[in-house]
């Protein structure tokens, strides 16, 4: 078998998000034939990812906090924004889908998704103590889940719906017309604008 460094690194790229096994000693056998230069420059983006992006106290966005003290990301920053309207997605890439539509003008908040929150571990994983303490006292009046349109999505945002339907805040789904099974991220702008405004 092989040396038990190279079986360490296979371990840890398996848990990476989709990737297997096979993909993982894939990895392994590209940075051993690699230049050196290459794989210091791997290791040392993996330390600044880590050390020097910070996620948003608010939305939990991350952020570039290598040159500043803040603690929050530039859209919770932006005063021009709604502080009444919070949307509320399952991951990064779901909040970048929706800012490139430039249509929306509130918050977010992202809820670490995708998961089954059927699954008692699962849903553990959404940020949900932090959802509540974000709408506690808050000046917002509507939450739009915007899951994608997937089983998981699906249920996280009936999951949602009802952990929220007393707290007196609106809430509203984006609209139909989102391909089923797909997520936001790969939904054309034109389709993600108007579910975006058909949200009820
Ligand atoms: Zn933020």
């Amino acid at each position: 078998m092989y040396p038990r460094q190279i079986q360490r690194l296979i371990q840890l790229f398996s848990g990476f998000p989709t990737v297997g096994q096979r993909t993982a000693t894939r990895f392994v056998f590209y940075l051993l034939r690699a230049p050196r230069s290459e794989v210091k420059e791997l290791i040392e983006a993996i330390a600044q990812v880590r050390n020097q992006i910070a996620l948003c106290k608010l939305c939990f966005q991350p952020f570039d906090a290598s040159e500043k003290t803040q603690e929050l990301c530039i859209i919770c920053n932006d005063n021009t924004r709604s502080k009444e309207i919070l949307c509320v997605i399952e991951k990064e890439s779901d909040l970048e889908a929706l800012e490139s539509i430039k249509e929306y003008k509130g918050l977010y908040f992202i809820l670490g998704g995708p998961v089954d929150p059927l699954k008692k571990e699962q849903r553990e994983i959404l940020r949900m103590k932090e959802l509540e303490e974000r709408l506690k006292d808050s000046p917002i009046k509507e939450v739009i889940i915007a899951t994608n349109p997937t089983v998981e999505g699906e249920a996280t945002a009936l999951y949602l719906e009802r952990v929220f339907k007393d707290s007196g805040i609106k809430l509203t789904r984006l609209g139909r017309g989102l391909p089923i099974g797909g997520e936001l991220e790969y939904a054309d702008p034109e389709t993600l604008k108007q579910s975006l405004e058909n949200r009820r």
